[in-house]
Order: C-alpha cells, then sequence, then structure tokens
C-alpha cells in the first residue's frame, strides 16, 4: 500500500480499510465521542459540523459524536444536546452531510446519563447517588426501563433518519447502562439486576431491538467498560461474558471504557502512560470476533500502529489528539509524524471547560470547536513581523501568522525555544511537552520563520530594522522571594531546579504551592523511571490496578512508590491546597503527592532563610523548619522592557501571554491570544 505520494505507508495497518455493517472505513482511525458543548442547542450546529468536517477532510476514518441523550432524563445536565423527536433531526442533517461531503464517516454517540446527570430527574438502575453528584437517582420501574430501551431505540432510527452510519451505545464510564451491569450501583431483585444475565439484560436489549429496527447495513458499536475502577464494579469474567453477548445480540464492534467517572484513578492524564490500558482491550479481542477498539492514551501513529500490529486492537479510537490536530490522519498517512500537533493530555481546555459548562477547545490548538470564527486567512500583501520570545505565546504566534503568509522573525534570547514549556518537560508525567516543542520547532522549520536564537532583541536595533509589526511574547520571570536570606546557598528558583542548573537536598521546603509548585513537588518525589514497560507497571502498581483480571473493579491496594525525598509545600494563605488546579486534574496531582507523603502547611508567613532552615511565623508563633534546600515557586512577573521604548519610537507594538499580563498565566491563555491576534494582524 502507497500514501499520496507513491511511497510505502509508514503505518500500513493504521490505513488499512475496515468493511462493517456495508461501509468501508477508509482507515483504522476513529475519533473518539467528546462533548465540546456544540452539540446542546440547535444554534450551535453549523459550528459543530464544520469541527467534525474539518476532521473528516483530516482523513479520520470514522467519527462518533459528542453524546446526545435519547430522553430527557438522560440529560447529562439541564438543556443538554438529546434526540429523541423527529424535530431534533434537521439540524443533524448539517452534520452528516458535511462530513459525507468530506469522504468521512460518522456515528452517533447515545449516552444516557443515569445517576451522573447534573439535574433532578435523574435515574439509575437502583435508587442511588453518585459521589460526584448532589443529585440522587431513582430507580428505574421496570415499566420506565422498557420505554427507555424503546428511547434508545427510536434514538437510533432518528439518527438513522438524520443520515449517521451509525450509532455508538455508551455502556461505560459509569453511566445508566454500565449502573446496570455493576452491582455497586444495580441492586434490583427483578429480571435487571441480580446476576450477570439479568443486569445486562438493559445492554443486551438494547443492542438486539436497535438491530432489529434498523438492519443489518446499521453500524452498531457498543462501548462497554473493559475496567470499572470502582469498589464493586465488574469482574474480568463478566466483562467477556459480555463481550460475547453483545457480540450475539447485533453489535458490529466493540469500544472500550476504562474507569467510571467517579473511580479515583487517573485513566487520561498525561502522567498515565501512552496506551497504559491496552491489554484491556486485547482480553476483550480475544473473546469475540468482531472489531475492538482501543482508547486512552494514544497520541501518535507510532503508538497507534504498534497495537495494531501486536494484535491489542482493530481499531484505534482518540478524542483530544484530533481536536489537537484535526490533519493528525493525513500526516500520519504521509509520513510526516513529526508535523503532527500532539496532544499534551492536559486536559485544561477540553475537559476541564466541559466540566466548567464552557465550550471546550484545545491548548495546544485554540482553533478546535472554533473552525468558523478562529480562521487563519491567508494574506494578500504580507508583512514582516518581528515576535520577540520564543515561549508559548510566541511560538503559537510566529507559526500562525507565517501561515497566513507574513514574514516572521523570531528573537528569543536563550540558546534554544520553549520558554516555561522547557520546565513543564522536565515534570514526571509531562514529558509530552516535549512533543509540543518538537512540534512547534517542525513547524517554524516548514513554514520558513527565522529564527535568531541567542538573541536578546533590544529596542533601538528593532526600530531601525522596520518591522511592519512587533509582536512581545516576552513571557515572565520567576517571583524572588524579598525576605532576609533570599540569597542564602540552599534557595533554589524553579528554573533552576527544572534546567538542572542546582539538585535539591534530602530535606526540603518548597515555596507556593501553585501549578509549578504542584510540579516541582511532583519532579522532587519522583524516582525516575523511564517511559517503557517497566513504567507502565509502576503506574499500575502506584495505582492499585489489577491487570490479572480477578478482582471486581480491577482494583488492588495502591503501593506507595519509593519517594527519595521528605518534602514539605507552604502556602501563605488558610484553606485547601491545589484549588487553582485544573478541575479534572487537580485531584491527581493531590492525590499523588499524597501518597508519597508530602505535607502541606498553609496560614503562615515567611521570615528569614539561614543555616539552620526556613524561618516561618504561624498562628503557634515562629518555627524553623530545618531543610536543606527551599525551592521557590511563588509566581511570576512580566517581562515588558522592551514595550515603552517601542511604543514611544511610533512602532505597531502588540503584548501577549505572560508579557502582558504574569498573574494566572497558563499556556491555555498565552496560545489562545498568540493566534487570535495572528489572525487579526
Ligand atoms: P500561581 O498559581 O500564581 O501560584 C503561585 C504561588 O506562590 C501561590 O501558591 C502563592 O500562594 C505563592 N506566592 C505568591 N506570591 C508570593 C510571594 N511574594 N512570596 C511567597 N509566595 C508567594 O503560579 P505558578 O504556580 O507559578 O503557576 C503559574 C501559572 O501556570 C498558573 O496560572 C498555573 O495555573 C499554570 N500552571 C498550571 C499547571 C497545571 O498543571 N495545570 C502547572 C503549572 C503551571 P500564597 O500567596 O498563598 O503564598
Ligand atoms: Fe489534549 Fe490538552 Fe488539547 Fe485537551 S487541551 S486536547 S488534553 S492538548
Amino acid at each position: 500500500m502507497a500514501n499520496r505520494n507513491g511511497t510505502a505507508l509508514k503505518y500500513p495497518l493504521l490505513f488499512e480499510p475496515l468493511s462493517i455493517a456495508g461501509l468501508t472505513l477508509r482507515n483504522r482511525v476513529m475519533m473518539g465521542s467528546m462533548h465540546t458543548g456544540l452539540e446542546d442547542r440547535a444554534r450551535d450546529y453549523p459550528k459543530l459540523a464544520e469541527y467534525f468536517a474539518t476532521r473528516a477532510r483530516g482523513g479520520v476514518g470514522l467519527i462518533v459524536t459528542g453524546g446526545l441523550a435519547p430522553n430527557r432524563a438522560g440529560w447529562i445536565a439541564p438543556f443538554a444536546g438529546k434526540l429523541a423527536r423527529g424535530g431534533e433531526v434537521a439540524r443533524h442533517r448539517l452534520v452528516t452531510d458535511a462530513v459525507h461531503a468530506a469522504g468521512g464517516h460518522i456515528a452517533l454517540q447515545i449516552l444516557h446519563a443515569g445517576r451522573y446527570g447534573y439535574h433532578p430527574l435523574i435515574v439509575s438502575a437502583s435508587a442511588t447517588r453518585a459521589p460526584i453528584n448532589k443529585f440522587a437517582a431513582r430507580a428505574l420501574s421496570q415499566r420506565s426501563i422498557e420505554s427507555t430501551i424503546e428511547d434508545f431505540v427510536k434514538c437510533a432510527q432518528l439518527a438513522h433518519s438524520a443520515g449517521y452510519d451509525g450509532v455508538e451505545i455508551m455502556g461505560s464510564e459509569g453511566y445508566l447502562i454500565n449502573q446496570f451491569l455493576a452491582e455497586r450501583t444495580n441492586q434490583r431483585r427483578d429480571a435487571w439486576g441480580g446476576d450477570i444475565v439479568g443486569r445486562a439484560r438493559l445492554a443486551l436489549e438494547i443492542v438486539k431491538r436497535t438491530r432489529a429496527a434498523l438492519g443489518a447495513n446499521f453500524l452498531i458499536v457498543f462501548r462497554m467498560s473493559g475496567l470499572d475502577l470502582v469498589e464493586h464494579g465488574g469482574t474480568f469474567e463478566e466483562t467477556l461474558w459480555l463481550a460475547r453477548a453483545l457480540q450475539a445480540a447485533g453489535a458490529n464492534m466493540l469500544d472500550t471504557g476504562i474507569g467510571w467517572h467517579e473511580a479515583r484513578i487517573p485513566t487520561i492524564g498525561s502522567m498515565v502512560p501512552r496506551a497504559a490500558f491496552s491489554w484491556v482491550t486485547r482480553r476483550i479481542k480475544e473473546a469475540v470476533s468482531i472489531p475492538v477498539i482501543a482508547t486512552n492514551r494514544i497520541n501518535t501513529p507510532d503508538v497507534a500502529e504498534q497495537l495494531l500490529r501486536d494484535g491489542d486492537a482493530d481499531m484505534i479510537s482518540m478524542a483530544r489528539p484530533l481536536l489537537a490536530d484535526p490533519e493528525w490522519a493525513n500526516k500520519a498517512r504521509d509520513d510526516r509524524p513529526d508535523e503532527i500537533n500532539t496532544c499534551i493530555a492536559c486536559n485544561q481546555a477540553c475537559l476541564d471547560h466541559v466540566f466548567s459548562r464552557q465550550r471546550a477547545t484545545c491548548l495546544v490548538n485554540p482553533r478546535a470547536a472554533y473552525e468558523t470564527e478562529l480562521v487563519l486567512r491567508p494574506v494578500s500583501g504580507a508583512k514582516r513581523i518581528a515576535v520577540v520570545g520564543a515561549g508559548p505565546a510566541g511560538l503559537a504566534c510566529s507559526v500562525a501568522l507565517a501561515e497566513r503568509g507574513h514574514r516572521v522573525s523570531l528573537f528569543e534570547r536563550e540558546a534554544e525555544v520553549g520558554g516555561q514549556f522547557r520546565y513543564a518537560r522536565e515534570v514526571p508525567g509531562k514529558e509530552e511537552f516535549h512533543e509540543a516543542l518538537r512540534y512547534f520547532r517542525v513547524q517554524l522549520q516548514l513554514r520558513k520563520v527565522e529564527v535568531r536564537l541567542k538573541s536578546a532583541a533590544n529596542a533601538a536595533q528593532l526600530l531601525t530594522a522596520g518591522f511592519d509589526e512587533i509582536v512581545i511574547a516576552s513571557g515572565v520571570i520567576a517571583r524572588a522571594l524579598r525576605i532576609p536570606g533570599a540569597d542564602h546557598s540552599s534557595v533554589i528558583s524553579y528554573p533552576q531546579l527544572f534546567g538542572g542548573e542546582k539538585t535539591a537536598g534530602q530535606r526540603v521546603a518548597v515555596i507556593g504551592a501553585g501549578g509549578i509548585g504542584y510540579d516541582v513537588a511532583t519532579f522532587l518525589t519522583t524516582e525516575h523511571v523511564s517511559r517503557t514497560a517497566s513504567s507502565q507497571q509502576h503506574f499500575l502498581q502506584e495505582w492499585g490496578i489489577d491487570s490479572t483480571g480477578r478482582s471486581a473493579g480491577g482494583l488492588l491496594a495502591a503501593r506507595r512508590p519509593p519517594v527519595p525525598r521528605q518534602v514539605t509545600m507552604l502556602q501563605r494563605k488558610d484553606g485547601k491546597f491545589g484549588v487553582t488546579l485544573g478541575a479534572t486534574t487537580g485531584w491527581i496531582h493531590r492525590r499523588a503527592l499524597q501518597q508519597r507523603g508530602v505535607v502541606t502547611r498553609g496560614g503562615l508567613s515567611y521570615e528569614r532563610i539561614d543555616d539552620a532552615g526556613l524561618h516561618i511565623r504561624t498562628e503557634q508563633g515562629m518555627e524553623v523548619l530545618a531543610v536543606d534546600s527551599i525551592i521557590v515557586c511563588a509566581g511570576q512577573e512580566s517581562v515588558t522592557d522592551l514595550v515603552g521604548a517601542l511604543q514611544d519610537g511610533g512602532q505597531s507594538t502588540h503584548v501577549i501571554g505572560g508579557a502582558r499580563l504574569a498573574a494566572e498565566v497558563d499556556a491555555e491563555r498565552a496560545i489562545r491570544e498568540a493566534v487570535e491576534l495572528a489572525a487579526r494582524l
């Protein structure tokens, strides 16, 4: 098989077509379901259509939409997207027509949230309340179960009439069907509970009746939970029984789900090794003869191809990686993997947004789900533009400006591009930042950006060079402590630590508990293991995941990892630690550090530093923390030294990212500001 350049495919298995349910999918790349928020309102469907069409043009084999409820009780939140009436079909036509016109295939995901719905109408197998929900669910009566099944079937029929190629029935992640499947949430004594045959009846009836209603040429994917990761979850034996029963009931493909939303084990965060759960898919695949789909932390074509080669899966589902780069599949097919804008698994702009009911987008690609609004149009008259600073803002701005056709010179005072990203990549579990930097380096070269490293641009030089526009993206510097002894040899700034300029001793105090304080504490308490099979083993052990398949829910006792240092994290304010961390990842960082014995102390002030250690004042009085090293993670200050002189010189100047505002700057804001500016210039 050859790519469009006529050379042999680098990833032949990934680009092997798959014939199924009367369809020929062009390859094994599936865009997994991910809610963006655009599904919820009819007026947003033109945006949703362009979002999916962009991915279809990008070469994806099969797209699965974000979850749509089959009825109101199944809403994930009040007025969330549902497909229950004929009047709701027309908007979906926009989506299916756009995807088909781009040569793609698309299935609608039917998701009944059950007790995860965030509203008072919620129902479940039994009357229970999820630990992550303030609303309690009432138990469905036998009659309501029948009508719920009818609603699933009707939703699939409406999807068919809207032009979808199939449906994915959401039976994992702890949603309604999964709630029926697990003893944890199904305490029924009737024919819909009891042993696995009773608990699986809802899942199997939905598949059987959908198949009967829609015939053989309609794709039915069932997303089943391969591993619940909660107490009283399914056993592996039950999972395999279910897989076979779903095949017999008429499912065409099985997608793998890992972990309920209430599980306290990370399943997609950046600390999860790539393809960490492919062994789960492999076991399901061994039980059935229909194609099985692998998910979770697969973000590069090399990993995807390897899973297919190893026989772990027949298709690879990726949701976030296709937000990060809609051209992922085309780039992989054409042997250009280095050009892929790789998802760094941060969750910051996608799931954290969904969680706070904002539209999902992507930290490394702010155009995701804004395809019709944030457009990089080619320019007719190219300008000469200088960008000062090659951190995330400067890099993103340079690449986007060059993409539009401007001539860009990028000035960076250091010997390497990356800014704060150079520190992030050193944090265990954040190795994906290497990929982000690789992407930018490749794009700078491809788009012919003139990169001047070790060039501390000065205002006079910039003014005489006669640039049409200057973008100041000079970022931030770490805030220094301003107390007596701040220059003591035990004091280390976080750039010095991550940059390898200084090393911490055995007993360490970390000043500041923002995102960087947590990163530093993780760095200090991790024994460095490379991302190999051993790191996967290490991850499974640290989080207590049973890969033998013996325990219900796949849980074991977590094993505390070897910790090389004693770390105390400090903040001046009283109250909870880590409140500024991401909504969907903060708990993981807090729990990981707790497991490593990191002590947190707040409600104090820093008085001085000397040979005895760090002197602090608390409500109880003065105290000395006898530590060998003090790492300062006290936030940042903007670097804006060029701005005044450039503006005084009459130069058209734009300030973005941390240079514009250091407080709470993060890469998401920096990159978004950069691309928005590039779209305007
Ligand atoms: P930050 O979130 O602003 O935290 C700074 C910390 O320093 C606070 O805990 C603050 O707590 C303390 N502090 C502030 N001024 C101080 C002073 N003069 N002396 C001593 N302590 C002081 O900043 P950051 O941790 O450097 O993070 C920067 C940005 O990057 C943030 O927006 C953050 O969200 C983002 N980031 C995110 C992640 C992530 O995983 N999502 C990771 C890294 C960074 P007190 O005032 O209570 O002492
Ligand atoms: Fe991936 Fe982060 Fe983008 Fe989400 S925001 S798609 S996790 S890079």
